[in-house]
């Protein structure tokens, strides 16, 4: 069985899986998610897996400092990776609300935005 097929445990006792996991956030932090999972000890326990004021957070319960400090490292690179398909992005704070995004995503956002307020 590969790391990456093995459930995990999360709070509460369920137990996740990898993909599951990756559908927390959006589809271009994929290859973060599985960064972290198949780096995770046994023991730990995944306590919650979101964006929050656009980078990826991955909280986890029962992990030594090396593990925490590459989970950290990982959160930080979010911050420079498109959420939505992965190319090279950069927080973005002048939008409804921070999101990671390539120039591609950030337009097409902020476009959006604009023709529903209707101020465009
Ligand atoms: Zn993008």
């Amino acid at each position: 069985m590969k790391p990456t097929d093995k459930a995990r445990n999360i709070y509460g006792k369920r137990t996740i899986t990898l993909a599951n996991t990756k559908a927390q956030v959006g589809p271009g932090w994929s290859g973060l998610i599985e960064k972290i999972w198949v780096k995770l000890p046994k023991s730990t326990l995944i306590e919650q897996v979101k964006e929050k004021y656009g980078t990826l957070r991955f909280y986890v319960s029962y992990v030594d400092e090396a593990t925490q400090d590459f989970i950290d490292e990982v959160e930080h690179e979010s911050g420079t990776i498109c959420e939505q398909c992965g190319e090279p992005g950069k927080v973005r704070s002048d939008m409804s609300w921070i999101q990671t995004l390539c120039d591609t995503h950030y337009h097409e956002t902020y476009e959006y935005k604009n023709r529903k307020d209707g101020t465009k």
